[in-house]
């Protein structure tokens, strides 16, 4: 008998990517990648239209993977999900929408044979993460926006409603100016410390220093003009050892930390994976600057922030291999809102 193969997808603020997850081997075999069709990036669409165009992507996607009519399928989604599958927002695809979405229900009438199993795409990451079906840990992402999960013996702890684990709406900056988040809210930590907030901060620290940018080697680069900044450049700079990018990026990975030092005081899990773009970008000096800060936010019992804090490794494909591992054990323990019988991938 072949070994099951399941479609999965991990859908992004920015790009989404689907892959064919091996269940034998515990791998993706083949992966695909589109543009999010998000509200970014089409500004004028409505959210209905928003909404049509995250399920025609997700089609063509299985076409591209040669498997237009899959038999089971596991999709981690940027927001919160209930056992049902609804999404209870997704402000990193449409903003300030606050409607909730039936994803799982949607993709039953893509592939009506299928079995089908959404959650949260950082609940599904963190399944990647797991060394052990018992361990305890926090998995953070850090990129179009911000999203964690404990795990607290392998599972992740959401409460009854699906609304825990979403650190990125909670509010750090109470500041007059503060930015305001996709979700519509101001100063969510997700609006001060992402890959989207990187760049504001640095415009920020420009107009309020605007000698100190000229002066600085990106300031050289751009002629003074920071209307000109990018990520890629500011971490490019920060990974050089650039005094000025290492000021910005201060200022994103400071409001991070004593977030990190509660979950910590709360909890007391003290692994925690930190994945995404802008921290992959950014790298071990990044993690050293989250880890002084979450230090200096709690007092010291012998834990070493410096150590809890480790770049999870899987890059990309953490999220294609954690749906593909969260939907096999989903079937092994039978404890998802499908009927077992349906999750039996040994059928
Ligand atoms: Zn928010």
């Amino acid at each position: 008998m072949d070994e099951p193969r399941i479609l999965v997808f991990d859908i992004g603020g920015t790009c989404s990517r689907a892959g064919v997850y091996d269940v034998g081997s515990g791998r993706v075999v083949r992966s695909a990648r589109l543009e999010t069709p998000s509200f970014h990036r089409f500004p004028r669409a409505s959210a209905d239209e928003l909404r049509s165009m995250l399920y025609a992507s997700v089609r063509v996607l299985a076409e591209r993977l040669g498997d237009p009519s899959p038999r089971l399928v596991s999709l981690g989604f940027p927001g919160p999900v209930n056992a049902q599958g609804i999404a209870l927002r997704a402000p990193t695809l449409w903003g300030r929408d606050d409607r909730p979405e039936p994803v799982a229900a949607s993709l039953r009438q893509l592939w009506p044979t299928a079995s089908i199993l959404v959650s949260n795409d950082l609940s599904a990451a963190g399944h990647c993460f797991l060394r052990h079906d018992e361990e305890d840990l926090c998995v953070i992402t850090v990129s179009s926006g911000i999203g964690h999960k404990v795990f607290l013996n392998g599972r992740p702890v959401v409460g009854e409603a699906g609304r825990g684990g979403e650190i990125g709406h909670l509010r750090v900056d109470f500041s007059a100016d503060a930015p305001v988040c996709d979700c519509g809210d101001k100063g969510h930590l997700g609006a001060v410390s992402s890959g989207r907030a990187l760049r504001h901060q640095a415009l920020r620290l420009a107009r309020l220093h605007p000698a100190a940018f000229v002066d600085s080697s990106l300031g050289h680069i751009l002629r003074g003009d920071p209307s000109q900044l990018d990520n890629a450049l500011i971490a490019e700079a920060f990974r050089a050892g650039d005094p000025w990018a290492s000021r910005v990026v201060d200022r994103v990975a400071e409001p991070l930390g004593p977030v990190l030092a509660g979950i910590h005081c709360v909890v007391g899990v003290e692994r925690f994976v930190v994945m995404g773009g802008l921290a992959h970008a950014l790298g071990e000096r990044y993690l050293e600057k989250v880890a002084t800060a979450a230090a200096r936010s709690e007092w010291a019992l012998g834990q070493d922030w410096y150590r809890m804090l480790e770049l999870g490794e899987m890059g990309d494909d953490a999220g294609l291999v954690g749906a593909g591992r969260l939907m096999s054990r989903a079937a092994r323990f039978d404890r998802v809102a499908e009927p077992a019988d349906q999750l039996d991938l040994t059928s």
